[in-house]
């Protein structure tokens, strides 16, 4: 992680009825915490938005999804332009996810260039089609700044999504296994979703 990961600004304040959980970055003390267990912090965070939901949906016995996306080839973007194009890349993808995640969504930004949605009273055929429509969206909407002589990047993401099984997950389980679908997506081409 690059020392500005604690100062890049997060995506626009959500509209009023957006349900945007807690998306925040982790800071450096906290990343200090984590190094040496990577990801633990990740698990901890999303899953405390997760078992907020999952309460919900067992509650209200509605169907519950979840989206995990990773940027593709990310490193490539820093490595050719610098950590600050990378910051301004993320946000811009941070954007598209907002925009095109339906408003009872949750999004967080749990990671480098890692995000989840979670898909409140979606099942998996919703969660699919909305994975769906935030890959056309990021695979349509190169970043550019001319002004800078950073010409069109074009960005894709890999998604991986899962709903829940009350009989059979709990949180961790349910994370999984999006975070599973996430890999088969990357290792079998990327800008692809995988469900199941
Ligand atoms: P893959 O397609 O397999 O996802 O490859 P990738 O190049 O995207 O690599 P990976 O997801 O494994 O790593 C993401 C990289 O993003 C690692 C790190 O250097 C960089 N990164 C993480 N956080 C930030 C950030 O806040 N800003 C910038 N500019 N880079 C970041
Ligand atoms: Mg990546």
């Amino acid at each position: 992680p690059h020392p500005n990961l604690h100062r890049l600004p997060l995506p626009a304040p959500p509209a009023a009825n957006t349900l945007v959980l807690r998306a925040r970055l982790v800071t450096r003390e906290e990343q200090a915490l984590t190094d040496s267990l990577p990801g633990l912090y990740h698990y901890r965070f999303v899953q405390e938005s997760l078992q907020r939901e999952l309460s919900r949906a067992s509650r209200s016995k509605s169907p519950l999804s979840l989206i995990v996306l990773d940027i593709d080839n990310f490193k490539v973007i820093n490595d050719n332009h610098g950590h600050a194009v990378g910051d301004r890349v993320i946000r811009h993808i941070a954007d598209s996810i907002q925009r095109h995640s339906r408003k009872a969504n949750v999004v967080v930004r749990y990671g480098g260039d890692e995000f989840c949605i979670i898909v409140a009273e979606g099942d998996l055929d919703t969660a699919r089609a909305v994975a769906e429509r935030v890959l056309t969206e990021i695979r349509n909407s190169p970043f550019a700044d001319e002004a800078h002589g950073i010409p069109p990047q074009p960005l894709t993401v890999s998604a991986g999504v899962t709903t829940y099984r009350p009989e059979e997950d709990n949180a961790f389980s349910f994370f999984k296994r999006a975070d599973e679908n996430l890999l088969t997506a990357k290792r079998t081409g990327k800008d692809r979703v995988v469900a199941g």
